[in-house]
């Protein structure tokens, strides 16, 4: 089957499992995730599996990254805080259905790579930064809208402090040897409601920085 064939057949499965905003399903078309995966995986690249991207990471499930942003209801009007960026797969996605990604990623190499892939795709209103999401981008808060593409324990205090008033965060929340939950944080009239949304199964979201890790190992030595 071609790649043209095989993104059809995508868009098709994305329609099965209730993705049905045509928004989404044109932003999901116009991100070519062959170009997202390792050259090895090229073959793979539309099927409906998590792949290697390096550094024991992987770039999301389309559907899984699909219904995510379904939950977001998005705008072009709406800024969106992203945080681990991975392969720039969901950043793609979420460029075409919003006014601007605010983009965090930890591993160096991982975030200049998925530049390169949103700069060659001319995504010109993501801005990426590496750094710890779990810190949020104080400077550019607040955000209509976060997207966490990690799991945590909980949801980490500064993505609440920076979820704008009438804003929603999608972000999985639970422990990592069981599946986690998707959770819905809404921010209403100052008041901070939580919803389980549906079962998924992420990487951790890891505190600090790769970098920052070594500098704080050799300090303590
Ligand atoms: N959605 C992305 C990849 C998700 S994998 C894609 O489709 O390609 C989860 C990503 O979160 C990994 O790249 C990992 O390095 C990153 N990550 C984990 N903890 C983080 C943190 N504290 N800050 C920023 N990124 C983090």
């Amino acid at each position: 089957m071609t790649l043209a064939a095989q993104k059809i057949r995508l868009i098709l499965e994305l329609r099965q499992a209730g993705i049905t905003d045509t928004e989404i399903l044109a932003a999901v078309e116009k991100s070519p995730r062959e170009l997202f995966v390792p050259p090895t995986f090229g073959d793979r690249a539309y099927d409906s599996v998590a792949l290697p991207i390096g550094h024991g990471q992987t770039i999301s499930q389309p559907v899984v990254v699909a219904r995510m942003i379904a939950a977001l209801d998005l705008n072009d009007r709406i800024k969106v805080l992203e945080i681990g960026a991975g392969s720039g797969y969901q950043t793609s996605i979420l460029s075409h259905l919003c006014r601007r990604v605010y983009a965090i990623e930890r591993h160096r190499d991982l975030l200049r790579d998925a530049q390169e892939r949103l700069d060659m795709l001319k995504r010109y209103n993501v801005t990426a930064v590496v750094g710890d999401g779990m810190k949020g981008w104080p400077d550019q808060a607040p955000f209509e809208r976060i997207i966490v593409s990690a799991a945590a324990a909980e949801v980490p205090d500064a993505l609440i402090d920076q979820l704008a008033e009438g804003g929603v965060m999608i972000i999985p929340i639970g422990d990592q040897r069981r599946d986690q939950m998707i959770t819905r944080v809404s921010r209403q009239n100052g008041v901070i409601s939580m919803d389980e949304l549906w079962p998924v199964r992420f990487l951790p979201l890891v505190p600090g920085r790769p970098d920052d890790r070594k500098t704080s190992k050799r300090a303590s030595v």
